[in-house]
């Protein structure tokens, strides 16, 4: 299939067509006008010739007249030789006469009358005066008047004949100057036309073509020195319009390029400082526990203590080998959430029973913290691991304990609100900053806690947000710096998480 011509391709030639019609129809013109100007400067020479013909049979004329004069006057025959010449003479130029006034009818018939007066002229005056009278008795009054009638007759045609030739060439010579002006004229408004013409398709060029092209190398300039904000106007005719829009497609697709590679780069920086904090805080969080158990083994297998002591001893070490479990438990906790093989299962529990439960696991043995526990009556149930919701509680209650080292109230509540069931854990701890707020719930972040001594490895509500929101519920805190904290999450109730389920099966 054929592309259809394109608007850009039919303008140019379109203008080219209309410049070239212009100036060929121009030169067209010029053409006939030339050439009928050469065909009035023919016939201006013509009527010169008329006239020179004219003149050559009146002269041929005079001659006989001044030679019959001669003979009458001296008796003389030697002055019949010219008149016997110009006699002999007169037939040629009346024809060549009559073949130039052929196309004249008026001439023609003057060119006729005059030969016949000259004719007659000839054969009943100057033969008569010749041959009959002789020239003493072609000098009496009568003769000689009627020889200067016959002659003034023929001057007089002669004076019509070439008045006649002088009115045509005069007509002649005006149609020339006419043709001639006509041409000047028609010559010099072409080329002003054309000029006209060429300047306004050049001008058209420049600004369809050239000032586009100009802004696309600025464009394109500016794309070497890492500018891709410059856009081009798409309003261009034809293939020009469709330059500016593959530039400026191709401007965003490089400006979102690059945003995306420096986003990129910026991730894979990012992603380096946290692998290297990583490192640091696993090696920190497994030397500490695991220095204290060597540490303790060591003292255990070199001296002998009373049961009591060693009991305490090896208290520690399992704790100490208890908090490395859970460390590695937390580690694994993140590969199967990245992996997303965390499995849950589904069972009815009571948060009441779980809630104090755990307070009663981490509250129960801290000289520093008061814990405070507000559960509504009735039935607070929902559906869900319960494995992986008291681990939840567990790490809002740790943090509490943990993020408050001066001690305070730790409150925990749970109520029912609508079809959800919300626990909220308070302590009057640190607090977090407006900086962190955001990147609280972000794997292996740990924010301004990092700097203050207290261990952590920024897993614990990456991992609880994770599960409370497999169970459909939220999770969320508010806080203010040096005063405390409250960490929130809502699960279905029971009901609604039964509803739920039967609505997805
Ligand atoms: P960890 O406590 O091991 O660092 P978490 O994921 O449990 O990891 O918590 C992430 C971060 O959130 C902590 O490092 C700490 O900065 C902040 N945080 C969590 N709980 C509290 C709290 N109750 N008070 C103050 N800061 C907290």
């Amino acid at each position: 299939m054929r592309a259809s011509p394109s608007p850009l391709v039919a303008r140019i030639t379109g203008a080219s067509a209309l410049v070239a019609a212009v100036v060929g129809t121009a030169v067209v013109v010029l053409v006939v006008i030339v050439s009928s100007l050469r065909d009035a400067a023919t016939r201006e020479r013509h009527s010169r010739d008329v006239t020179a013909a004219t003149l050559r049979f009146r002269q041929l004329a005079i001659d006989t007249e001044t030679g019959l004069r001669g003979y009458i006057i001296t008796g003389d025959e030697r002055f019949l030789q010219p008149l016997n010449h110009a006699r002999r003479e007169l037939p040629t130029a009346r024809a060549r006469l009559e073949r130039l006034v052929a196309d004249d009818p008026g001439q023609q018939t003057r060119t006729r009358k005059v030969a016949a007066l000259i004719n007659a002229y000839l054969h009943d005056y100057v033969d008569n005066v010749i041959k009959v009278i002789g020239p003493v008795e072609a000098q009496n009054p009568d003769s000689t008047s009627e020889g200067k009638r016959r002659t003034d007759n023929i001057r007089r045609l002669f004076v019509d004949l070439l008045a006649a030739e002088d009115v045509n060439a005069a007509k002649r010579s005006g149609s020339v100057d006419r043709k001639a002006r006509l041409a000047v004229w028609v010559g010099a408004g072409t080329l002003i036309a054309s000029v006209a013409l060429i300047l306004l398709f050049g001008a058209y060029l420049a600004r369809a073509i050239a000032r586009p092209i100009r802004s696309v190398a600025l464009a394109a300039g500016g794309f070497a020195a890492n500018d891709f904000a410059p856009r081009l106007p798409e309003d261009g005719p034809g293939e020009v319009g469709e330059l500016e829009r593959a530039f400026n497609a191709m401007a965003r697709a490089l400006e979102q390029g690059r945003s995306e590679l420096v986003d990129q780069n910026r991730r894979l920086q990012e992603s380096e400082r946290h692998k290297s904090e990583l490192i640091s805080m696993v090696s920190h969080e497994v030397r500490t526990p695991l220095s204290s158990i060597l540490g303790f083994t060591q003292l255990l297998l070199s001296r002998d203590f009373d049961p009591e002591m060693r009991r305490r001893y090896l208290e520690i070490v399992d704790g100490e080998a208890r908090r490395l479990a859970s460390l590695a438990e937390d580690f694994l906790d993140v590969q199967l959430l990245e992996e997303g093989h965390l499995e849950l299962a589904q069972a009815h529990l009571d948060l009441d029973g779980l809630l104090r439960e755990q307070v009663g696991l981490f509250l129960g043995h801290s000289d520093k913290h008061r814990s405070e526990l507000d559960v509504e009556d009735g039935p607070l149930a929902v559906v869900g691991d319960r494995d992986r919701i008291a681990q939840v509680i567990g790490n809002l209650l740790s943090n509490a304990i943990k993020y408050s080292p001066e001690g305070g109230v730790v409150e925990v509540t749970a109520s029912r609100r609508n079809d959800h069931i919300r626990v909220t854990v308070r302590d009057e701890g640190i607090g977090i900053g407006a900086a962190d707020r955001e990147q609280i719930f972000t794997k292996f972040f740990r924010g301004a806690a990092a700097a203050t001594g207290i261990p952590g490895t920024g897993i614990g509500l990456a991992v609880a947000r994770q599960i409370v929101e497999r169970h459909g519920g939220e999770i969320g805190f508010e806080s203010t710096p040096g005063r405390g904290s409250t960490f929130w999450l809502e699960l279905p109730a029971a009901e609604a998480a039964g509803e739920r389920r039967l609505r997805a099966s």
